[in-house]
Formats: structure tokens, sequence, C-alpha cells
């Protein structure tokens, strides 16, 4: 039996004025979805997204389950944060990313991680850290095509803008990866808060001088912050073990932070075919005259 340990924290930053990213932290499901667009309406989709996730995967783990069924809840989740932006005209074109982890088979100790967007699921293995998600980002494509670096992606002026979300369409694509769990695995869940103001090395820093799960989210929000806190940051922390009983004492969780003002589009939010630039382009384009004209 898999046993699941967690950490989390959330925080608005030293910028924005309110915090559009929400989580979902119980015994099974550890997710991070970071919102946008404007009149609050950010908050919104992140908010239904985790919600949604917990409605409709509340009974995992008593049954082993499978990626798609994760990915099916991920659909339902952009459904729900579809039709609510349909029936309310201030929240026309509001969105989210979500990513984490869905302790599947906590007997055959599997785990499914599932993404949408450019939020981030990383596993820290054998003093190792891996980034399990790829981002749905114009950087990202440009890192593909070999075109800049990873590093230079960090600060390439474009890197807000989204290629993949939840709430914006009918339907999403989801990316799921089926992860088999070894004792000790370590996942960090974050919004581009963190990995936008911190790289690689000074995350694998934080995680080598962390006491537990909560000390490192603890640690890596204030990492952020001290970085330039130019965004909301939110970091979930999931440590599995082996262990013999059940028994995780935990307390099913599910935590949003509201803002204290509204907040302005935090993304330059497009939707398009993976790797279909010029549709891309074209939509970018229509999304962002759309968010300026409604924001
Ligand atoms: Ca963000």
């Amino acid at each position: 039996m898999m046993r699941a340990v967690t950490g989390a924290a959330t925080d608005v930053g030293r910028v924005r004025l309110g915090n559009e990213d929400s989580y979902l932290c119980t015994d099974r499901l550890f997710f991070v979805a970071d919102g946008m667009g404007g009149h609050s309406a950010g908050e919104v989709a992140s908010a239904i997204a985790v919600s949604t996730l917990s409605t409709t995967l509340a009974d995992l783990g008593s049954v082993a389950t499978d990626a798609e069924r994760v990915a099916d809840a991920v659909r339902t989740a952009n459904s729900a944060i579809f039709d609510e932006a349909a029936k309310d005209s201030r929240k026309a074109g509001m969105g989210t990313t979500l990513t984490g982890l869905a302790l599947t088979d906590p007997t055959g100790h599997r785990a499914v991680v599932a993404n949408v967007g450019d939020s981030r699921t990383y596993l820290w293995r054998h003093g190792e850290l891996r980034q399990v998600t790829k981002d749905h980002s114009h950087v990202q494509s440009l890192v593909d095509r070999g075109a800049i670096t990873r590093a230079e992606a960090r600060v390439h002026f474009q890197r807000n803008i989204v290629l993949r979300a939840m709430g914006i369409d009918t339907s999403v694509d989801v990316d799921t990866f089926d992860i088999d769990l070894e004792d000790d695995d370590r996942f960090i869940i974050c919004s581009d808060g963190l990995v936008d103001e911190a790289d690689d090395d000074e995350i694998e820093g934080q995680i080598r001088q962390a006491t537990g799960p909560q000390d490192l989210a603890d640690r890596l929000v204030a990492l952020a912050n001290a970085n330039g806190g130019r965004d909301n940051t939110t970091v979930v922390v999931v440590d599995f073990s082996a262990a013999s009983t059940a028994d995780s004492g935990h307390t099913p969780t599910v935590a949003t932070e509201r803002p204290v003002e509204t907040a302005r589009p935090s993304k330059w939010l497009a939707v398009a075919a993976y790797g279909s630039w010029l549709v891309s382009a074209a939509i970018i384009i229509t999304v962002v005259v759309s968010a300026l004209t409604s924001g």
C-alpha cells in the first residue's frame, strides 16, 4: 500500500492583487490549477477545475482505475468551466491550467499524472529531478524546434502564451502519464509562478534542504517571492512511501485562495492544435484582442 504525506502552499506573490491559483490535496488527488481571465474569472475557473476533479474522482482508491478515467474527469472539469463561462458574460473566455497526480491504485503502486497547460508536475527520484509533464506553451514549442534553450525559455518575452487550457472549448486534449510508484518518490506540482522565478537547480537546492513536504512547499513559495514574486505561486508536494497500513492520517482538503481585488488577465491565452503554428498565431491574436476588449 502506497502512503502519501503531503504539503501545500499558495501565495499571491509580490505584484499581483489577487490569487487565481487553486489546488487540491487529498489522500488520492494532488493537483494545481492556474486560472486566467479578467473580472476575477481566473480564480473561478481554477476553483471549478479542482472541485470538479474532487467530485468526479471521489471514490478513487476504492477500486483500481486507469489513465482514461482520470482524463475523463479532466474533460468533465473542462466542460464545467466552459458551461459556466457560457452562462455569464463576465466569465467569458476564462480558463485554467491543470496538472497533478491521481493515486489510481495504492495497492498496485500506480498513479497517473495529467496535464493541460503550462503548470508542471515534477518527480524527484533517486536524487534526480525530472519534469514529468510537458508544457503546452509557445516557448516549449520553440525549445522543441531547437530555436531557443530551456534557460532562454524561462525569460522569453512570450513565455506566457499557453497553447492549451481548460474551459476554452467544448473539448480538451489531456496528456496523461502512467507512473509506477517507488518508495521515497516525491512529486512537486506547481504553477508557473515558481518556474518563472526559479530554475531547476534552485528548486533542487530547496529539495535537498527541506525537512518534509510542507517545509518544501513553503520553501519553494518563499523562493519564488524572494526572486521577484511576479505571479501567484502554488506548490503541492507529495511524498510516497510503501507502508504496511492504509492509514495516512491525512485530512482531505480542497483549498482555493480568494483574491482581495479583481486581477487583470494574467496570460495571453491561446488554444490551438499542438504544432499547428499558423492556426496558433491567428487564434492567439483573436484571443488577445478579445481579452483586451473584454478586460
Ligand atoms: Ca500563473
